[in-house]
């Protein structure tokens, strides 16, 4: 609720700013009579808009990744409150929806991927969802299945996987999805840290 009471302090600021515009029955001035001379009427709506806009912004600010190669990102350090949990036993009360089926992420993590989805549809570009936040009883399995990562598998170990901490999305992406996902994907927080993984991003905000 706090980024809705700021939404709601914002607006009353921008109330105050907007409103009390010069009267109608102000004296006609003369065209670029000054710099802060009245611009013609309904110029206060786009004002309105635009600092709200802003306001929005400020309510929900993104955090951006750092811009690296997949290589060269280091361990990753989960938010403090993630850890009296322990990987692959974050509970459902720390996870959100991210809008696809059952996935779901660390609550700030899913509150940038819907952002983040968000932007790319405006653009016309979509992507689906494979994996999301994921247990420790089914890393275990998928470590069987698909190999360890460190033996040239595809899974992490069991209780170090990003999955484990609902940060890491594995993501159903055509080429030009991808090609957004790497132009775009950090302003969210959203960086490909991964090798050989060109699917999966982990939410790692700088
Ligand atoms: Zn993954």
């Amino acid at each position: 609720m706090d980024g809705l009471a700021a939404v709601m302090n914002r607006i009353a600021s921008i109330e105050a700013i907007v409103a009390p515009r010069a009267p109608r029955s102000a004296p006609q001035t003369t065209a670029g009579s000054g710099p802060l001379g009245t611009r013609p009427g309904g110029s206060a709506g786009a004002d309105f808009e635009r600092l709200y806009a802003g306001a929005l912004a400020q309510a929900a600010p993104l955090r951006s990744a750092q811009r690296l190669e997949p290589g060269q990102y280091g361990p990753l350090q989960p938010p403090s409150e993630l850890l009296p949990f322990g990987n692959g036993r974050v509970p459902p009360h720390a996870l959100s929806s991210i809008g696809h089926g059952d996935h779901r992420l660390h609550a700030p993590a899913a509150h940038a991927f819907n952002q983040m989805e968000a932007a790319a549809r405006a653009e016309g570009v979509s992507f689906g969802v494979i994996a999301s936040f994921r247990d420790l009883a089914t890393q275990e399995r998928l470590a069987q299945e698909k190999g360890l990562y460190s033996q040239g598998g595809l899974a992490a170990a069991p209780g170090t996987s990003n999955h484990g901490w609902g940060l890491s999305v594995d993501l159903d992406l055509d080429a030009r999805a991808q090609a957004w996902m790497r132009e775009n994907g950090w302003r969210f927080g959203f960086v490909e840290d991964v090798p050989r993984e060109p699917w999966h991003w982990t939410y790692r905000p700088a």
